[in-house]
């Protein structure tokens, strides 16, 4: 990402705005996998489910995307659902649109359908797949999603292996490292990266990691890292596996992430998970990447993080104030806590 592409979201989060956008396109989805958090009962926070929404289809999710795209002005869109692929002739004009707009985004998916190798062109889209774990137990999971025909509908794309890492795995050593050399083999894999089972508050369940388990995975994966190339977890971030923040307002990945299901409406607190994730558990890779970069020194002790929750106060305060003054009685571009100070200054 380039500087003035930082800077642009810094200028955002000042303006009250969160720089990126998670949502979920569709409630449908071929696969039941157990342990699925978008059907879980309390994603949506326990009044209604993701099945009970209704869902848009055709040129009218287009637009209402793109509506809330140009609305958000997000510098990175995480597409899931659902299966986002159950849309997929709507994500032809969707896709295009984004990499016009100079936005990353990512399409999370199980790959139930064919990638097309056309995607290829768009050099700010990741296509994420999701993998739990060895043939054997993700066939079980996530059929028809199997192997044998992820093998299939990626072997024309460029994809990003994600696995979430649960206790029934982290109890079997080696698995790891054979799930690593597997997918490090298949040419199509550009990158390999884990995220760690996040339960909600008191569940229980072998898909829990004890704190052995937690400390034995975050060793595994220096050592596997360092081992093969496609596992692009950097360092600090699998430091960051072993102390995950303590609740959401400590979270800089929920703070700056607006999260939205397929009603195009529905927020989605606080955050992917929905609910009342156990942050003390949690193993969400992007929220260990911001929580890396949060913990990065800029001058002395002075952390980006301590720069970003600065900011997002001002922002905050930004955002109350255009609560108060009412567009009838003051005209300001809401995208800018710069011009209410040439306002007061006039
Ligand atoms: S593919 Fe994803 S959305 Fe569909 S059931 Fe599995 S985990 Fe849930
Ligand atoms: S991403 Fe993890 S740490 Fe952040 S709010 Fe969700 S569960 Fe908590």
């Amino acid at each position: 990402m380039k500087t003035s592409e930082i800077l642009h979201a810094w200028a955002g989060i000042l303006a009250g705005r969160k720089p990126s956008l998670s949502i979920e396109i569709t409630k449908e989805c071929p696969l039941r996998c157990p342990g699925c958090y978008a059907f879980d009962a309390a994603h949506l926070g326990g009044e209604t489910e993701l099945r009970q929404l209704s869902d848009f289809k055709g040129d009218e999710l287009v637009q209402k995307i793109l509506a809330i795209v140009d609305r958000e002005r997000p510098l990175h869109v995480s597409i899931v659902g659902g299966d986002p692929l159950v849309r997929y002739r709507e994500l032809e004009k969707i896709l295009p649109a984004l990499e016009e707009r100079g936005i990353f985004t990512q399409v999370v998916t199980s790959a139930f359908r064919v990638i097309p190798a056309e995607w290829q062109r768009f050099k700010r889209l990741t296509v994420a797949v999701s993998i739990d774990g060895l043939q054997p137990e993700h066939d079980e999971r996530r059929k028809p999603a199997t192997y044998e025909r992820i093998l299939k509908t990626t072997a024309d794309a460029k994809i990003t292996i994600h696995s979430t890492i649960t206790g029934n795995i982290a109890a079997r050593p080696g698995y790891l490292e054979e799930f690593v050399r597997f997918w490090s083999e298949q040419p199509q894999v550009h990158r390999i990266w884990f995220s760690l089972f996040t339960p909600q508050i008191g569940a229980t369940g072998p898909e829990i990691l004890t704190q052995e388990q937690r400390a034995y995975v975050v060793e595994d994966l220096h050592r596997l890292r360092a081992l093969f190339p496609k596992l692009q977890m950097p360092e600090r971030l699998v430091d960051e596996i072993a102390h995950p923040p303590a609740s959401p307002k400590d979270c800089i990945f929920a703070r700056t992430t607006h999260t939205i299901s397929a009603d195009l409406k529905t927020k989605i607190t606080p955050c992917q998970f929905g609910g009342e994730p156990d942050c003390s558990q949690c193993g969400c890779m992007a929220s260990m990447a911001l929580a890396a970069v949060g913990h990065y020194r800029v001058v002395g002790p002075l952390t980006a993080g301590h720069l970003y929750f600065a900011s997002d106060k001002i922002g905050n305060a930004w955002r109350e104030m255009m609560h108060v003054f009412s567009p009838e009685r003051v005209e300001v571009d809401s995208t800018s806590p710069f011009n209410i100070i040439g306002n007061s200054a006039n």
